[in-house]
């Protein structure tokens, strides 16, 4: 067992002991971590591809395969490529065409429509291009219906929809040395041709399944949250599953889509087992409709400052501006970058070091009180218990519900703590934890997506780069890229998401950044006739330098961590994680970083022919 260094700042003023909850975020951390890491989950393919199965098309979709060309080729219909759409199309980019699994746009929100699906991240500052759309979310944190309908929006806006090519998977990018063409295969049988391509294939966009032996023996009916069955369940994302009045139902899984959909399920289900190996933090929602009065006064240019607000408090850096201006969002996500300000004010000449135990202590005290709000609300002192967690928040994606913590006070629900051990085994009739077998009619995956594996896995395509160099063995120990857009021996290929970026919790606001800096690459190139533009390697190797150097902060905060998918599964130095192997100076600075590389307007870095 590892020993908490003892704080050198004053803490006789908590009601706590703070070693003592820092000594047992460790024994729980260790409680759980396994040698196999990521190595535990199933990977939804063969004998499981059924979890990836698309419920919300018609069966039967046929098309004649394609053999064309087109100047961009934008594999992914989810916010990363509707933004990137948007800005070429500004740019004047006539032939864009999209290749998406889906029957539509929407990517997350396509794929997410399970009882309760809602965005936990507000809704003035997750929603993008709310000014140009003139769009106002119709509340503070919305449901999925809306959000995809605002991508549907954007879409029909930037007339995106031209060329689609939907329920269609890429198979193989292939560069092609003479005619300086990208060549997608598709299952399809298509052969398009293109001059870009622009990866924006999503990062939570894989289910997995958890390898719990007997996984493929259970005789009832099951699927993944991601693929919610309402032919099975009845209702809608609004609930109301009233075919569930008569099954017992279990759901694997307590991570934030579990967290919305467990109270529908508690609700509707004859009985629910929730099968637990690691309690979620879940604070305060507060949500409700959008105040017409706040939204009339909105002053144009206010979204993008709202979204540089949220993105700058929430990585511990507030505007420096005038008081009324600070925290604007200020909800659940801020709290301790807020608290750690407020502290350090208190206590002026405070050291570099010094505020990093501030914002630790803010962090046990936001985390004192979550665990309260569980015996406040849950009657069982045991299930009390059972249900509070005991990491720093940031270890795991921080939930927010005002029902869910209710749902374990009806008499119809159970919850199934596995002392974060997992579920023992998967029999023909239901789940075994602790010897003891619990029957049921349905199995829900509520276990979460890939992530840990090589990019290339989670994207379902390799890419065949100059000199028949593949992306997957390029990219085998971990991604190498100029700002995670670009890589060497890929010409005019570009990729957005989690790769070498700076990260933030507002995945639009990456995207959105990403999006308009890969956007202005591509308008140069047009604007000068470059046939292919690539990283040099120096611009490359520097730019791998720069994070390998910064990402060491981020792995030794989550090296502290109870696993999970910011973790890579308790595997740190695996590069291909989530968090691991990013930007570690914080979205903003990384922002600014590819800002300022545009203002300069040389563009270092890339060697265009
Ligand atoms: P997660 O990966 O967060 O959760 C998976 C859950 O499955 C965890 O509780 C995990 O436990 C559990 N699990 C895995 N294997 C086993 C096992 N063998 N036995 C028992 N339990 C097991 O997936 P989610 O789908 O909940 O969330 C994924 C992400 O999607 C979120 O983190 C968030 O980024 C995004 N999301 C965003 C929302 C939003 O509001 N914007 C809403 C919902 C999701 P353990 O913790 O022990 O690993």
């Amino acid at each position: 067992m590892t020993e908490v260094k003892k704080y050198s700042i004053d803490t006789s003023n908590l009601d706590f002991d703070p070693d003592k909850v820092r000594q047992q975020y460790i024994q729980e951390r260790d409680k759980r971590l396994r040698e196999d890491g990521f190595g535990q989950y199933q990977h939804a393919s063969g004998d499981f591809s059924g979890f990836m199965e698309d419920h919300y098309v018609e069966p039967g979709f046929e098309r004649e395969p394609l053999n064309d060309e087109v100047e961009v080729v934008i594999i992914g219909g989810g916010f990363g490529g509707l933004l990137t759409g948007a800005q070429l199309r500004k740019a004047g980019v006539e032939k864009i065409r999209f290749i998406e699994k889906a029957g539509d746009f929407g990517g997350t929100w396509y794929w997410n429509r399970y009882p309760g699906a809602q965005c936990d991240v507000e809704s003035f500052v997750y929603f993008p291009l709310l000014e140009e759309l003139d769009y106002i979310p119709k509340e503070r944190y919305s449901h999925a219906p809306e959000i995809l309908d605002h991508s549907i929006a954007i879409a029909k806006k930037y007339d995106l929809y031209r060329d689609t090519c939907f329920q269609t998977e890429v198979t193989e990018l292939r560069w092609d040395e003479v005619t300086n063409l990208w060549t997608i295969q598709t299952d399809r049988k298509d052969q398009i041709k293109a001059h870009y391509v622009v990866m924006a294939n999503g990062c939570l966009t894989r289910p997995k399944l958890p390898g719990i032996p007997g996984i493929n023996s259970f005789k009832g009916h099951t699927f993944h949250t991601s693929r919610w069955d309402y032919n099975y369940t009845g209702g809608s994302s609004e609930g109301d599953l009233t075919n569930l009045a008569d099954k017992r139902v279990g759901i694997i899984g307590t991570g934030a889509t579990a967290v919305q959909c467990i109270p529908h399920l508690g609700k509707d289900a004859k009985e629910l087992y929730v099968f637990q190996r690691t309690p979620s933090s879940v604070d305060i929602r507060n949500n409700a409709p959008t105040d017409p009065e706040w939204a009339e006064n909105l002053q144009p240019g206010w979204h993008q400052e709202r979204v540089k607000n949220f993105s700058m408090t929430v990585s511990g850096r507030p505007p420096k501006k005038a008081k009324s201006n600070q925290n604007q969002v200020d909800d659940g996500w801020t709290d301790v970058a807020n608290e750690a300000e407020k502290m350090a004010r208190e206590k002026p000449q405070t050291t570099a070091a010094e505020k990093k135990e501030l914002l630790e202590i803010a962090d046990l005290k936001k985390m004192q009180e979550i665990r309260a709000r569980v015996s406040d609300i849950v009657k069982d002192e045991a299930t009390a218990d059972q249900l509070k967690a005991f990491y720093w928040q940031f270890c795991k994606r921080p939930c927010f519900h005002d029902d869910y913590l209710q749902t374990y006070n009806l008499d119809s629900v159970s919850l199934v703590d596995t002392e974060g051990q997992g579920v023992e085994q998967i029999t023909p009739a239901g789940l075994v934890v602790n010897g003891k077998e619990y029957p049921l009619d349905c199995l829900i995956f509520g276990t979460g997506f890939e992530l840990g594996s090589s990019y290339t896995t989670r994207a379902g395509y390799d890419v065949i780069g100059r000199d028949g160099i593949a992306l997957s063995d390029k990219w085998a120990d971990r991604p190498s890229t100029l700002h995670g857009i670009s890589s060497r021996g890929f010409p005019n290929c570009f990729f957005l998401g989690y790769i070498q970026t700076g990260v933030s919790p507002n995945f639009t606001h990456m995207l959105g950044e990403q999006a308009q800096h890969l956007a202005y690459v591509i308008k140069h190139g047009r604007k000068i006739g470059a046939k292919t533009i690539e990283p040099t390697q120096q611009a490359e190797d520097a730019w791998v330098a720069v994070i390998e150097q910064t990402a060491e902060a981020v792995e030794r905060h989550f090296a502290k961590c109870t696993p999970g998918y910011y973790s890579n599964e308790g595997e740190t130095g695996n590069r291909n994680g989530f968090m691991n192997g990013q930007y570690g100076g914080g979205p903003e600075k990384f922002f600014q970083i590819i800002a300022d590389w545009r203002e300069e307007g040389s563009l270092k870095g890339l060697e265009i022919t």
